[in-house]
């Protein structure tokens, strides 16, 4: 595809982007009055406009009912946590009981490995990425201990090969396939925070099942960004987060999957909370858990209203629009900004800017991590002076997303000429 650097190109693409005017429903940061050049939706999206109204009707049902506003008004608060498993299920390509909304994401995970990953002494390991986001390093760190295994042992990190920025599929499947007899989980991000790639989690899947292991992914970077199958692909767990690209609000509420093959087994190992119980007899308050059938049975506590409001508001939104047409844009518009940095490389060869994300769309979703070696974080704050959000890691990356729902062409072409005024400025 041939694009072009300028700004009038890209407002051009906004005007033929049928998905454009869903920028209007959200709120952007200002800066000197003008609203800001967002690209960090991969860490907290935007809030969407009818989050207000969403948590106005539980305040009024709570002002109006009090106690009763578990029975009473729009969404009686008894049965709330319900109004997610139809939407979540679509975006995540499950059945509405392979999925729930509850906790935080790093209590989910806990509590899906106290099912899913139970070592043996012979089959003890798991497969991560090397690298991983780090409170997944800890949890997973953690609950191999908490087993009486050995970290160092039992955790083997999957790595680029040396002077490669990602990992080849063909590594990670080879990987499993050495390590299988002895591995008991192996459990990735959909697509790793840091560099962007997404993973092929259908053949990941496939490989860990011949292995037999068990297979679960952390979509924190993947729901809401790109598509997904996890019934279809067969994946064992997962669980993501709410606040990144679904734009729910600090803190959100996260998202679990369990595959239907495993929805009845009242034998897998859990940590159990009332409100797994089986909601027939939930309230008789007897000993002797039984979980409900499928991922609601592996909920603890009832449902945080107010929470959960603005991740409601953000699902519907995502319902509306869809999760193809929305990856038809990502295409899109990462592909126009990819192309941008091309053009960015090419002009300044000696500045070293280089993209450490796959090139091939297949494996990435919307975010570009971009290596400036050297004036890095001076780029990165000339970036911040004029009003363009991006994300900054130790030593050398700036991460942007420009994400489908808000971000637009234009967006991504500010984007390029901050980039280029800034390496100008620098050099
Ligand atoms: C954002 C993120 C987290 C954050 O976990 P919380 O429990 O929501 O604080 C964990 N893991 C990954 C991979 C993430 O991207």
């Amino acid at each position: 595809m041939s694009h072009a650097t300028t700004l009038a190109y890209a407002r051009e693409r906004d005007a033929a982007d049928a998905l454009s005017h869903y920028r209007q429903q959200f709120h952007f940061p200002k800066h000197n009055d003008a609203p800001v050049r967002y690209f960090t939706g991969n860490s907290l999206g935007l809030m969407p406009r009818a989050v207000r109204a969403y948590l106005e009707t539980e305040l009024k049902s709570w002002e109006t009912y009090g106690v009763e506003g578990h029975f009473e008004g729009p969404h009686p608060w008894m049965h709330y946590h319900k109004l997610f498993n139809e939407k979540a299920a679509r975006l995540v390509g499950a059945l509405p009981l392979e999925v729930v909304v509850m906790n935080t994401l790093t209590t989910n995970l806990h509590l899906l490995m106290v099912s899913f990953y139970r070592p043996t002494s012979g089959r003890f390991k798991i497969i991560m990425e090397g690298g991983a986001f780090p409170s997944d390093q800890y949890a997973i760190e953690s609950q191999v201990r908490f087993h009486g295994f050995r970290p160092e042992e039992a955790i083997v990190e999957l790595v680029p090969r040396t002077g490669e920025t990602h990992l080849r599929h063909e590594d990670i499947i080879a990987t499993i396939a050495a390590e299988g007899p002895q591995t008991a989980l192996v459990l990735l991000g959909g697509v790793n925070y840091y560099t962007g790639q997404l993973f092929n989690m259908a053949d990941i899947t496939r490989a860990g099942h011949a292995a037999g292991a068990v297979v679960g992914f952390d979509l924190a970077h993947a729901a809401g960004n790109v598509p997904l199958q996890l019934h279809d692909w067969n994946v064992d767990f997962a669980c993501w987060c709410s606040y990144k690209y679904l734009n729910s609000g600090p803190g959100g509420p996260s998202g679990i999957f369990v595959h239907e093959r495993h929805a009845q087994n009242a034998e897998l190992p859990r940590f159990a909370g009332w409100w797994g119980h089986d909601e027939g007899e939930r309230f008789k308050m007897k000993k002797g858990f039984k979980p409900m059938p499928g991922a609601a049975g592996w909920q603890l506590s009832n449902a945080q209203v107010m929470a959960m409001a603005p991740h409601l508001a953000s699902l519907d939104i995502f319902d509306e629009v869809g999760m193809p047409a929305l990856r038809a844009k990502s295409e899109e518009l990462t592909g126009y900004l990819s192309w941008l940095l091309d053009e960015l490389q090419a002009e300044f060869p000696q500045s070293g800017l280089h993209v450490i994300t796959p090139k091939n769309p297949n494996e990435r979703g919307c975010q570009q991590s971009i290596v400036v070696p050297k004036i890095g974080r001076k780029v990165f704050e000339y970036l911040s002076a004029n009003g363009v959000i991006a994300d900054w890691r130790e030593p050398d990356v700036i991460r942007v997303a420009p994400v489908p729902l808000y971000n637009s062409f234009e967006d991504v072409q500010q984007l390029y000429e901050m980039l280029r005024a800034a390496i100008i400025q620098n050099s």
